[in-house]
């Protein structure tokens, strides 16, 4: 086949090809059933069982690939999409994307800290300041918006510990736990962007075989990460307290009852809930008389 059927019936992804998104989107794809070499050497992986190829690249290239339309879809972290978008519109590039689905990781938050024994009102305290950061267009449209000056300092990495070595009063930057900052002698003061990871398409239609590749996978995708909030929960119960039961379910829809030899007293309930049950539900279940409560992981969820 030429280069250019190939181009108009494999689906492009790019993916991170070796951080924090790494693993949890490799998972992903792995659940939707697509099968590639695990070899992450390998700059382009072909999917054995899908016509789909996936690119491995740095994260900070991926939004340029998708907007140069290098590539079909790519994985990535809000903040670096959004940073880099800002700053392709300065160097006069495309910036053009579609956001095709928000995914349920790679959480994380672009904070402002300050070394941990300073005072701290307000944003106005950076007034004038030094500030480190990897992402300085996230971080001047937000003090933009407060009315705060301040000046940038460009690091692209080793942020938090521009204030010990003198370089700036202030760094922003992400953070998950925080312990990175505690390390450091820094204490997070203002959230300014928060982030997750995203599936990103082209601003261009696909092929229509394609598209039918994309359409199908994404349906997968939305199916593994609906199973993987979801519980199936088991348990017995007194058929006269069903109603309270079911009404402590989160998010449950209707159980199925079966019934339970020798006992016209007590049912088995099953149901999908698409929330967490958390302990101080399965002990108010365990009040209104239910017993052997199972909750157990969905795998995959097709509806
Ligand atoms: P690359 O070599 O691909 O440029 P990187 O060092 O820039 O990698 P990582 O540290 O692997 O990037 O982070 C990739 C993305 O993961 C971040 O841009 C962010 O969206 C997300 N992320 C999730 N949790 C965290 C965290 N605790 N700290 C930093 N980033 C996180
Ligand atoms: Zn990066």
């Amino acid at each position: 086949m030429s280069n250019i059927d190939q181009s108009k019936k494999r689906l492009r992804i790019a993916m991170q090809k070796s951080g924090r998104l790494t693993d949890e989107t490799e998972s992903l794809l792995r659940s939707c059933g697509v099968k590639f070499n695990e070899n992450r050497d390998h700059l382009l992986a072909h999917a054995e069982n899908m016509p789909i190829d996936i690119l491995r690249v740095r994260d900070d290239d991926i939004p340029g690939l998708v907007m140069d339309h290098v590539v079909d879809w790519g994985i990535v972290g809000q903040n670096v999409l959004e940073e880099t978008a800002m700053q392709r519109k300065v160097d006069g590039l495309p910036t053009g994307y579609t956001e095709v689905c928000k995914l349920n990781y790679g959480d994380c938050r672009l904070a402002i800290a300050i070394p941990s024994e300073q005072e701290w009102t307000s944003v106005r305290d950076l007034e004038g300041k030094k500030i480190a950061t990897t992402y300085p267009h996230l971080l001047r449209r937000a003090l933009q918006a407060q009315g705060v000056n301040f000046k940038t300092v460009l690091l692209t990495g080793s942020v938090e510990v521009a204030p010990r070595a003198g370089l700036a009063d202030a760094i922003c930057d992400l953070v998950c736990t925080g312990a990175t900052l505690q390390a450091n002698g820094l204490r997070e003061v203002e959230t300014i962007y928060e982030s997750q990871a995203v599936i990103i398409g082209r601003d261009q239609e696909l092929y229509p075989e394609k598209q039918a590749v994309a359409d199908k996978l994404l349906t997968r995708f939305k199916g593994v990460m609906t199973a993987k909030e979801s519980k199936y929960i088991m348990m017995n119960a007194p058929r006269a307290k069903l109603k309270e039961i079911t009404s402590l379910l989160p998010g449950a829809e209707n159980p199925s009852i079966i019934e339970l030899e020798g006992d016209p007293e007590r049912v088995a309930l099953h149901v999908v809930s698409r929330e967490k049950l958390f302990w101080e539900t399965m002990e108010s279940l365990k009040e209104l008389g239910a017993s052997s409560i199972l909750v157990v992981p969905i795998e995959k969820m097709l509806d």
